[in-house]
């Protein structure tokens, strides 16, 4: 049976590969979906964008793989975004901006404040306005 993946992705373009129609290629030769997040352009120096990825297991490997291999570094989302616990006070200022669920009342009695690292789509909208800067988005 064939297995399906299904990754939030930030990846970095060199400059010269700005231009190139790469992300168009793992839909065309790689059979995968894919979902642009967000994207941030700097004309002369680098491309990032932040992508949702899916599609047949080894399919998914080999247009990761190929992305590599043009030059354009690959990390999962989750590792550019994060709550940092200890300076979370669970005031619930963020649940305004947070348009995706990632932040959420994980509980109603305490109203303590949940974070889904899966479900954020790195916009840094939270980040703006912790005003305890608990949130922390690097992409
Ligand atoms: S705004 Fe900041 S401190 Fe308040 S719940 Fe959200 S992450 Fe926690
Ligand atoms: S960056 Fe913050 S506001 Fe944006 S989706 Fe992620 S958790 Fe929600």
């Amino acid at each position: 049976m064939r297995e399906a993946v299904k990754n939030r992705l930030v990846l970095h373009f060199p400059k010269d590969l700005i231009d190139q129609p790469i992300i168009y290629r793992l839909a065309k030769e790689y059979d995968l979906i894919f979902n642009i997040l967000q994207a941030k352009i700097t004309p002369s120096e680098e491309g990032v964008m932040v992508i949702e990825l899916s599609g047949d297991r080894g399919n998914y490997e080999a247009g990761v793989d190929y992305l590599r291999r043009q030059g354009v570094k690959v990390q999962p989302l989750s590792a550019d975004v994060r709550r940092v616990e200890e300076r979370c006070v669970h005031c619930g200022v963020c649940l305004a901006v947070c348009a995706t669920g990632a932040l959420f009342v994980a509980d109603r009695k305490t109203m303590r404040i949940g974070f889904d690292v899966d479900k954020c789509t790195g916009c840094r909208l939270c980040v703006s306005v912790c005003p305890y800067g608990a949130m922390e988005v690097t992409w």
